[in-house]
C-alpha cells in the first residue's frame, strides 16, 4: 500500500477544497446571469437595426409614392385649367366641342378627387412610416444604452471573479508546496478522473467524496491501516483521508 506522511494527507483536504472553490469560480464565471441577458440584448439590437433598414426604406418608398400622387394631381388640375381656358375664350365653339369640353371637364374633377384621395392615402402611410422609423430609432438608441450598461456590469463581474481565481489559485499553490509527490501525482489523476474530487475525508464511517457509508469490513480494514498508509474510497476510488473528523 503506498503511503504518505499523516500531515500532508490532512493538508491534501485543504487542496482538494481550494481546488474545488476555483472549479466553482470558473464556473460562476462562465455562468455569469449578465453573459445571458447581454447576449439576448444584442440579438435584440440585431433585430432592431433589421427594422430600423425596412422602416427606412418605406418612408423613402412612400416619399416617391407622395410625389408621384402630387404630380399626376398637378397633370390632371394642369389639363382641367387649360380646358376651362379654352371655355372662357372660346366664344366661338361648336355646341358639340362644348358639350365635348364639359364631359371632360367632368370627367377631370372627378379623376382629381380619386388622385387627391390616393395623395391623401399615401401621405397618411408616410406620416405613420415615419412614425414608426422614429419609435425603432428611439428603441434602438435605448437598447443601445442598455448593452452598453450590461456589458459594464458583466465586466466588473468577471474581473472580480478573475482576481477571485487568481488568489485562490494562489492558495492552492501554496497548500501544495512540499506535499509529498507520489501522493499529490495520485491526487491529480483521480481528480481528473473524478469530476473534480480526488481527495475526500472520512467522516462518521462514510466517504466525503461519494458520500457512501463504508460497509463495516472494509472500515475496519481502513481503521487497521498504518497512519501514513494512502487508503481509497472502495465505492469510488478516491483518496480517503482519516483523521479530519470535527
Ligand atoms: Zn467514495
Amino acid at each position: 500500500m503506498p503511503q504518505a506522511p499523516v500531515a500532508d494527507q490532512l493538508r491534501l483536504l485543504t487542496v482538494q477544497d481550494l481546488d474545488t472553490k476555483v472549479a466553482q469560480a470558473h464556473h460562476r464565471f462562465a455562468s455569469l446571469p449578465a453573459r445571458q441577458e447581454l447576449s439576448e440584448i444584442t440579438a435584440q439590437l440585431a433585430a432592431l437595426e433589421e427594422s430600423r433598414v425596412e422602416a427606412a426604406t418605406a418612408v423613402t418608398d412612400l416619399r416617391r409614392e407622395v410625389t408621384k400622387a402630387e404630380d399626376d394631381v398637378v397633370t390632371v388640375r394642369a389639363r382641367a385649367d387649360r380646358d376651362n381656358q379654352r371655355l372662357l375664350s372660346g366664344a366661338g365653339l361648336a355646341p358639340k366641342e362644348l358639350q365635348a369640353l364639359q364631359s371632360e371637364l367632368e370627367v377631370l374633377a372627378k379623376r382629381q378627387g380619386d388622385l387627391e384621395e390616393i395623395e391623401l392615402d399615401a401621405m397618411q402611410r408616410l406620416e405613420d412610416a415615419e412614425a414608426e422609423a422614429a419609435r425603432v430609432a428611439a428603441e434602438i438608441e435605448a437598447v443601445g444604452a442598455k448593452v452598453a450598461e450590461v456589458q459594464a456590469k458583466l465586466d466588473d463581474e468577471a474581473a472580480t471573479i478573475e482576481a477571485e481565481i487568481v488568489s485562490l489559485t494562489a492558495g492552492r499553490a501554496n497548500a501544495a508546496e512540499g506535499i509529498d509527490e507520489g501522493l499529490m501525482a495520485l491526487y491529480e489523476k483521480l481528480r481528473a478522473a473524478q469530476g473534480g474530487t480526488g481527495a475526500a475525508a472520512l467522516k462518521h464511517g462514510a466517504c466525503q467524496g461519494c458520500h457512501m457509508s463504508l460497509n463495516p469490513a472494509d472500515l475496519a480494514h481502513i481503521e487497521a491501516a498504518p497512519a501514513d498508509a494512502i487508503v481509497r474510497c472502495e465505492e469510488c476510488g478516491r483518496i480517503l483521508v482519516r483523521g479530519a473528523e470535527s
